[in-house]
Parts: C-alpha cells; sequence; structure tokens
C-alpha cells in the first residue's frame, strides 16, 4: 500500500522511501534520466539510470529510492519538493500510458470542453482541476464541521420524489410499478427539509443534490450541490448572522480574505437604483487582484411579479413567510405587488451565491401565496395538501437557507464556469462527461416502465 504523499518527503532527508505516481516529464541525459514523479499533491524529481529510458509520460510506477538534499545551486523554489530530490534503487511499471489525447500540465483553459470533458478522468490530472476538487471537499468538510458544531444535524432527503415548485422543470423519471406514474427528481430539499422542522429536529443541514431541468449556462446546470439549511424558532436576522458566521469561518479557514464584516446589507430596491440589478460587483479593481470575496446581503424583494398572462408568481420561493406587517395584506390578497417576503439573497463579487427565507409556517399563509397565484382550491389541496396538513400539527415558526456549493466555490476560486469546480460536469450540450448519456433505452426497458417513444 503507498503509504505517503510526494509532498511528504521534504522531512525525510536521509531515508529510503518509497513512493508511487505518475511520471509527469523525463529528460534523458544519456547515463542519467531524470524524471519528475507527480501524485495528487505534487512532483518530486527522482534520479534514475538506464532503466529509466522506456518510461513514458503518464506511466504509473513504483519507485524505492534515497531521499537526498540538493546542492544549493541545484534548488528549484517553483516547487514544494524543491530542495530534495530522489536517488532510485527500484523501479516497478504498475500501468503504462498511451500518448493522451490532450496535455495535462497546462492550465488547459483553451482546450475544446467537448474533449475535456470526453476525457474528464485526464482532465482532471490537470493541478488546477486537482486543487480546485481538492478545495471542494475542504469546503464542504469546513461547512459539516462548523455546523455540526453549531448543533445542526445532517439528515439526506428522497432523491426520488413529488415535482416542488421552484420555478425550474422538473426531471421525471417514470415509475415502473405505477405505469403514466411519474416521481420528480428534486429541485430542493424545500419541502423536506420544512417537514424534518415539523418533526422537531430545529437545526437541519444537508449536502443536498439538486436536479434542475434549465437551459445551461456558464453559472448554472442541471446538477448541482447546494449546502442547504433550515432551522426552528428564529427570525430573518437569526439566520443571516448564522449564515454569516459560516461563511466567514469557512473562507478565512480556506485562506481568503472578505472585504467587508459584517457584510453589508441592502433592500431590494437600493440594489436595483444603485446597481441596476439585485445582484453586483462591490471590489475595485485591487480587490480583484488580491482575490477579495465581496458579500453583501439583499433583502426585501418584492414576493410576487406578474406573470405574461397577467397573473401573480412568486419571485423566489412560495413557502416564504411575508415580512410581518405584510401578512394581512397577504392573507387578504390587497396590495399584491406591494408585499414584501422574507427573502434574503447572499451575493458575492457579482453572482447570488445563496439564499433564503423565514417561512410561512401557518397553513393560512402557505394557502394564500397559491391562491393569489391562481391555483385552485382541490390543485392546492392535490399539490401541497400534505404541507397544509403537516402545518395542522405544531409546526414552529423557521426558516433556512441554501448556498450553491458550485456558484460558491467558482466565485471563491474567480473560475468562469461552474464546471472548473465539478469533478464530472456536463457539457453546455447537456450531455455527461466520459458516459454518453443521454442515450437511447431498449424497447424492453421502455416497455417495463410503460413507454412508448413517439417518432
Ligand atoms: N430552496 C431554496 C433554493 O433551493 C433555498 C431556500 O430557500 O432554502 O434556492
Amino acid at each position: 500500500m503507498k503509504n505517503m504523499f510526494i509532498e511528504e518527503i521534504v522531512g525525510k532527508v536521509g531515508e529510503e522511501v518509497e513512493l508511487y505516481g505518475w511520471v509527469d516529464s523525463k529528460r534523458d541525459h544519456k547515463k542519467i534520466v531524470f524524471i519528475d514523479l507527480r501524485d495528487r499533491t505534487g512532483v518530486v524529481q527522482i534520479v534514475g539510470g538506464e532503466e529509466f529510458k522506456q518510461l513514458s509520460s503518464e506511466d504509473v510506477i513504483y519507485i524505492k529510492g534515497l531521499v537526498k538534499k540538493r546542492p544549493e545551486k541545484l534548488v528549484n523554489p517553483k516547487i514544494k519538493t524543491g530542495t530534495v530530490e530522489i536517488e532510485a534503487k527500484e523501479l516497478k511499471i504498475l500501468g503504462k500510458s498511451k500518448v493522451l489525447p490532450l496535455p495535462v500540465n497546462t492550465e488547459g483553459y483553451d482546450i475544446d470542453e467537448e474533449v475535456r470533458l470526453k476525457y474528464r478522468y485526464l482532465d482532471l490530472r490537470r493541478p488546477r482541476m486537482t486543487r480546485n476538487i481538492i478545495l471542494r471537499s475542504k469546503l464542504i468538510r469546513l461547512v459539516r464541521e462548523h455546523l455540526t458544531k453549531k448543533g445542526f444535524i445532517e439528515i439526506e432527503t428522497p432523491l426520488l420524489t413529488k415535482s416542488t415548485p421552484e420555478g425550474s422543470r422538473d426531471f421525471l423519471v417514470p415509475s415502473r410499478l405505477h405505469p403514466g406514474k411519474f416521481y420528480a427528481l428534486p429541485q430542493s430539499p424545500q419541502q423536506y427539509k420544512q417537514l424534518l422542522m415539523t418533526a422537531g429536529f430545529e437545526r437541519y443541514f444537508q449536502i443536498a443534490r439538486c436536479i434542475r431541468d434549465e437551459d445551461s449556462r456558464a453559472d448554472r446546470g442541471f446538477e448541482h450541490t447546494q449546502i442547504d439549511i433550515e432551522m426552528s424558532f428564529v427570525e430573518r436576522e437569526d439566520v443571516m448572522k448564522m449564515d454569516e458566521e459560516l461563511i466567514t469561518s469557512v473562507v478565512e479557514e480556506m485562506g481568503y480574505k472578505i472585504k467587508q464584516k459584517p457584510f453589508p446589507m441592502i433592500t431590494y430596491q437600493e440594489s436595483m437604483k444603485k446597481y441596476g440589478a439585485d445582484k453586483f460587483d462591490m471590489r475595485t479593481e485591487e480587490d480583484k487582484k488580491n482575490g477579495i470575496l465581496a458579500f453583501a446581503w439583499v433583502i426585501d424583494f418584492p414576493f410576487f411579479e406578474k406573470t405574461d398572462t397577467g397573473g401573480w408568481t412568486f419571485t423566489h420561493n412560495p413557502f416564504s413567510a411575508p415580512l410581518p406587517k405584510y401578512k394581512e395584506q397577504l392573507l387578504k390578497k390587497e396590495n399584491i405587488g406591494g408585499i414584501l417576503t422574507s427573502q434574503y439573497d447572499l451575493v458575492c463579487n457579482g453572482y447570488e451565491v445563496g439564499g433564503g427565507s423565514i417561512r410561512g409556517h401557518e397553513p393560512q399563509t402557505l394557502q394564500a401565496v397559491f391562491e393569489i397565484m391562481g391555483y385552485k382550491k382541490e390543485e392546492i389541496v392535490q399539490k401541497f395538501g400534505h404541507m397544509l396538513e403537516a402545518f395542522e400539527y405544531g409546526t414552529p415558526p423557521h426558516g433556512g437557507l441554501a448556498h450553491g456549493i458550485e456558484r460558491l466555490l467558482m466565485t471563491i476560486l474567480n473560475e468562469k464556469y461552474l464546471r472548473e469546480v465539478v469533478a464530472f460536469p456536463m457539457t453546455s450540450g447537456g450531455h455527461t462527461s466520459v458516459m454518453d448519456a443521454p442515450s437511447e433505452v431498449s424497447d424492453d426497458q421502455l416497455k417495463e416502465v410503460g413507454l412508448k417513444i413517439r417518432k
């Protein structure tokens, strides 16, 4: 078993070590052959003899060798292990490599997306991509640690579920046991996390997979993962404060600087006046150079907006409560365009990196929202009866929020595309990495789920 990463050898001068990794590069000086051996933690120079001539780039090898200090003038300050090199005593080839179809020792931004995603398992060898994926793992670990310390319980919610109205199209899954009926993949765990508040868990979080059939864009895809949070017995400011502590501690722990603390807060009205949008970038050119993160809260959004057909729809989340002073108007369905919601959005460097609200935890509030949107009584019962019923059995006031991990990480790392922080993303045309989905299925499979394809 491999029990040492390459970055650890700096402290092992004078010792014999066993290393495993990939041949990053080879320099053949006739009698001596130098290679750089790479693993996910870095590279180290190996000095070998004749038998190293057979090696090619990206071969996987085992080396036993002596760690030696490099003479002062041969130190390479560009790599972590630049003060040492390994004098090879034994070499084993564990996996040969053909010439790669794409270079992996560059940043990779100039390589065609289709090629990068077809060979994603190679593309991920690129140090930038390896780093991004490792930082993603770190971010999630820090979130888990912080929230667990604060009394949050991590709970999984179903992936096969019923359609949630979160403003996107659902991905549907046909049921084999109930032909003609469908599950929907969750756009978010919104309803389940609220039901967990009824259940009495009080503080919930989940690193939740969410699936929305959206037209894909640089900062939006079919699948994303969110840090999903819900808490009971809170008001708007409590959730914002809890979240601000979370975000601050996590990004600072990752080594990034925040422009302003506490995060500035701006109303939707002011934001539209000042920036012409509800997300904005407060960084100076200097901040941008230094990788500063400029977070801000946006609050006081209108609850509803007009639809093309003259009705009303929600702007953010139908499960939100209005701000307390608009509660009466909501129940009476008056001044609909003027009702403000308890929604809060977190903005960073021009992106929306999170958002949530205090929820309407009384059945009549939720009922009124759906009535304003033009749902008929039976339809409300059919679609949301389970929520209305749950709210009749002692549901505490509650609220929460969610952060799209990809959006957050892409902002922190100053990447332009979501796919730069996802191990196996979809292409912009909606094809999976490496495996070629969506793909056709056999007639038998279709028959089993009771479907027929219309030509
Ligand atoms: N469900 C919301 C979303 O996915 C977040 C929330 O309000 O908690 O955007």
